[in-house]
């Protein structure tokens, strides 16, 4: 089956400065290559309307590295999936970093997702396991579960499901040089896929990205792998040419 392919970077908390952040949105856009792979970049929330406007017209999408799971109402520092009308297309759901500093558990990750994509957002949903998880042989049970306990506010809502897309991205994996084999992600793409069909949502039809240290010279162990239609980016997003080099790979 042909599902759209996809590569996102996730700038994180980084370039320092909101000026440094449109300068790398407009060197994102110099660099982008021709084709059909859609391509994101995810800034800092500071940046995000700055980098809108950089990208403007362009193949470009800005997505936000995270929403609240509520619409409005005294929750200090958050932003609700409905604020990001007009400034991005979508937003990343359930980084393991997100997971680990702000607490988020897969209740509080299915809230956000509902949130996002009922405000029209299209979602990135983060899953995998951590290096102990990994090393203990329970990459497929735990990103089942995780899968299953993520998307069950969209149980059976096929229409909706139409603008999600999950990441596989093994923690261990996650900045730290060393990536999966194309053979543990499409292992793990392919459980995400099934356990998507027992929620009642369209298995085949969901793009699954890996992340994990993806850079330029490792991208096609991933951009060949059964399964694997895009990536999710850290390090490498933050530069643009190597940006480039890896959504030409998805080509
Ligand atoms: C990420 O943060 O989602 C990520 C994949 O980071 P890196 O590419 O740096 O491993």
């Amino acid at each position: 089956m042909t599902r759209p392919r996809l590569v996102v970077g996730n700038w994180k908390m980084n370039p320092p400065t909101i000026a440094e952040a449109v300068a790398l949105a407009r060197a994102v856009v110099s660099a982008a290559p021709a084709g059909d792979v859609t391509m994101a970049v995810a800034p800092p929330a500071v940046a995000l309307a700055m980098v809108a406007e950089a990208v403007r017209g362009t193949r470009v999408l800005v997505y936000t590295q995270d929403v609240h799971w509520e619409d409005k109402g005294a929750y200090t520092g958050g932003i609700a999936a409905s604020m990001l009308a007009g400034v991005a297309v979508g937003t990343i759901v359930g980084h393991s970093e997100v997971r680990r500093d702000l607490g988020d558990d897969d209740i509080r990750v299915a809230r956000k997702l509902a949130r996002a994509i009922a405000a029209g957002l299209r979602v990135v949903l983060c899953v995998g396991e951590s290096e102990a998880q990994h090393l203990a042989g329970e990459t497929e049970s735990v990103v089942a579960r995780q899968v299953a306990a993520d998307v069950a506010p969209l149980r059976a809502n096929r229409e909706r499901a139409a603008q999600l897309v999950i990441a596989y991205e093994p923690i261990w994996a996650i900045g730290t040089g060393r990536p999966a084999t194309a053979a543990h992600a499409t292992a793990a793409a392919r459980m995400i896929r099934r356990t998507l069909e027992t929620a009642g949502l369209p298995g085949d039809g969901t793009p699954v990205l890996y992340g994990g240290s993806v850079t330029a010279a490792g991208v096609r162990e991933f951009s060949t792998a059964d399964g694997i239609d895009g990536a999710l980016v850290g390090g490498a997003s933050l530069k643009a040419e190597e940006f480039g080099a890896i959504v030409r790979a998805f080509a």
